[in-house]
């Protein structure tokens, strides 16, 4: 069976606001044909306005095929900067398909005067960095992270994650809540639960930058999980940014398909 299809087909690697603000752009845009991809770790996902599936693709080889099935002409990927994997392999399944592959990727946050950050490159060794006296943690690396920090239970964690986590350490407590989160609210958590340090991944962005900025106001230290090493790919920070590229992919599209199909 010959697929011809005369709109662009664009596949987005979701699961970040950017890639909701993306979705949303693209649901105004009757001419582009787009779907969003979540992996499905989110128990009550916010439906996106466009097409959605659930779930991995299994691997680059699986991925491979869902390109090819759905006559993909164009893959966005605006996975959290954080969702290593999923990048990779769509860096591969791209270049196997011809496929223009654009990350949709917010900058990482950086230190500003004032700031007390200890980076580090993953949850084990932010546990390790902790030390040994214990301390009120506020630990909001995301509840997957969360067994590294089972190794130190001498200290309180104070551990806010979207979803529950499976095990949490046996001294926490538990705030289950979805950002955007203010500074000052986030100033107000910290004093009232005393915190004394904050442990966080640099994901970028503003929704969550709350707490950094409470921690500098606080004078509180922050370990902070450093992002993953992401193979060279042309790189866009906003929505707009990443629809104005999809645009541009446009005039190209009949070509890659074309190729693809061995044409
Ligand atoms: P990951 O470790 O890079 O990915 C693991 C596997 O999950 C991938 O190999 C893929 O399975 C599947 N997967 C990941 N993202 C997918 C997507 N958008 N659509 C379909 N399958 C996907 O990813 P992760 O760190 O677990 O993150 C999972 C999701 O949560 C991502 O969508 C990410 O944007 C979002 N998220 C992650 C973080 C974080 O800190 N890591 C924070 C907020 C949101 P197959 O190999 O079977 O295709």
């Amino acid at each position: 069976m010959t697929r011809t299809h005369s709109r662009p087909h664009v596949l987005l690697l979701g699961g970040t606001s950017e890639a909701s603000a993306l979705a949303k752009l693209l649901a105004a845009r009757p001419d582009i044909r787009a779907m969003v991809s979540l992996a499905g770790r989110t128990i009550n996902p916010t439906p996106p306005p466009i097409a959605h599936r659930i779930g991995g693709f299994g691997g680059v080889e699986g991925l491979c095929a869902f390109l090819d099935q759905h006559a993909v002409t164009a893959l966005v990927d605006a996975t959290h900067p954080f969702a290593e994997r999923m990048s990779a392999n769509a860096v591969e399944a791209a270049r196997r398909m011809g496929v223009p592959l654009l990350a949709l990727r917010r900058p990482a946050w950086q230190a500003e005067s004032g700031d007390r950050w200890s980076e580090v490159p993953d949850a084990e060794a932010a546990m390790q960095r902790l030390g040994t006296t214990p301390r009120r943690v506020f630990l909001t690396t995301g509840r997957l992270e969360l067994p590294a920090f089972l190794a130190a239970p001498q200290h309180f964690y104070l551990v806010r994650s979207v979803d529950p986590p499976e095990e949490l350490p046996p001294r926490a407590r538990l705030i289950l809540a979805r950002g955007p989160f203010a500074e000052a609210d986030e100033i107000r958590l910290m004093r009232e639960e005393a915190i004394d340090i904050l442990v966080t991944k640099n994901s970028g962005g503003s929704a969550t930058y709350g707490k950094i900025a409470a921690a500098r106001r606080l004078g509180l230290p922050v370990i902070l999980l450093r992002r993953p090493e992401n193979a060279e790919v042309e790189t866009v920070a906003t929505a707009p940014e990443a629809l104005a590229w999809i645009e541009r992919q446009g005039s190209s599209l009949g070509s890659h398909a074309s190729h693809r199909r061995g044409e």
